[in-house]
């Protein structure tokens, strides 16, 4: 294995081998430890001899997912016992009904606005996420991100930064504060490998509202058939821990809304032919009185449409906020 990776994981693994030997010491006839630390110290002469990270089956490379999961593989999976796929499946499971607790009701509807979303992990789980969480002053915050990567590693990344997020939105910051604070927060917790395109945002019932962009594709405000796309206010979050945000404002009057989306629905295509910004752009325009649950509906049917019967690779997550 011969990548940026490396120096992380040899690092983590001796400062591991000095916790396994503090209890090998306590219990020194514990089978379990004294194998876990014969591996570590195996796969410490492997990377001093370069031959770290070759599966001693197929003496191919093993993938660098699975490393960074588990160093101590030897292995590809596709060469895991029946027994080893299962778990790791069940792991998965896991992961995905953890992801699931953490969304909001579909449809959430308030005096002023209209909340809806839709979100279709591509495998059981996603590193897409979404949230509204009710302010104390009537206003509502809202949150749509992406993790980079993919399966377990970016299902719990994402859920960690949802619930930085979630927390940090307790102290009545502002937005792009919210988002300073949990882009350190994610940076100095997470190996590098890992960073989130997100949009933090707020509604107030008086119909304004505020938005941070941080990498994430273009939210989309429509109002009266006219379609304004806010580009990204800073940089994706967990690439530098200095990272600063500014906020977009604007205000939405009645039947005004707000459209968000993750990549899947933009980048899916058919034929090598990507559905598009400008379709999702030119339904928006024409929609008409719809509330955000039955939007939501339409722009999916309209991309389902265009794929036909080929299978979403991506996950995808979109939201609506309507003014009503
Ligand atoms: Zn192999």
């Amino acid at each position: 294995m011969k990548d940026a990776n490396y120096p992380s994981i040899k690092e983590q693994l001796t400062e591991r081998k000095g916790l396994l030997h503090d209890a090998v010491k306590v219990s020194p006839d514990n089978q379990n430890l004294n194998k876990l630390l014969s591996d570590v110290d195996a796969a410490l002469n492997e990377m001093a001899e370069g031959t770290y990270g070759i599966c001693t089956v197929c003496n191919d490379p093993i993938e660098t997912e699975s490393l960074l999961a588990d160093p101590l593989m030897t292995v590809c999976l596709s060469h895991l016992s029946d027994q080893q796929q299962q778990a790791l499946e069940d792991d998965l499971e896991y992961a995905g009904k953890i992801q699931r607790a953490m969304l909001p009701e579909k449809e959430i509807k308030t005096d002023e606005w209209e909340f809806a979303h839709h979100y279709h992990p591509a495998g059981i789980v996603s590193g897409d996420f979404c949230d509204l969480i009710p302010a104390n002053d009537g206003s509502h915050i809202f949150i749509l991100g992406d993790v980079s990567g993919k399966g377990v590693s970016a299902s719990i990344m994402m859920s960690n930064l949802h619930a930085l997020i979630h927390s940090l939105q307790s102290f009545n910051l502002p937005i792009n504060e919210i988002l300073q604070k949990a882009n350190r927060l994610f940076c100095e917790s997470t190996l590098s490998t890992n960073y989130a395109t997100i949009v933090v945002g707020k509604v107030v019932p008086d119909g304004t509202v505020e938005i941070c962009v941080a990498g994430h594709n273009p939210p989309l405000i429509v109002k009266d058939g006219k379609v304004t796309p806010i580009g990204a206010t800073g940089i994706p979050v967990g690439l530098f821990c200095s990272a600063e945000y500014d906020v977009e404002r604007f205000k939405l009057n009645k039947n005004d809304f707000l459209f968000l989306y993750t990549d899947g629905l933009s980048e899916a295509s058919v034929n090598e032919t990507e559905y598009g910004t400008d379709r999702i752009i030119e339904y928006l325009a024409e929609v008409n009185g719809l509330s955000a649950k039955e939007i939501i509906t339409d722009v999916l049917l309209k991309q389902q449409s265009f794929l036909g019967n080929t299978k979403l690779e991506d996950d995808i997550t979109v939201a609506a906020i309507r003014k009503i």
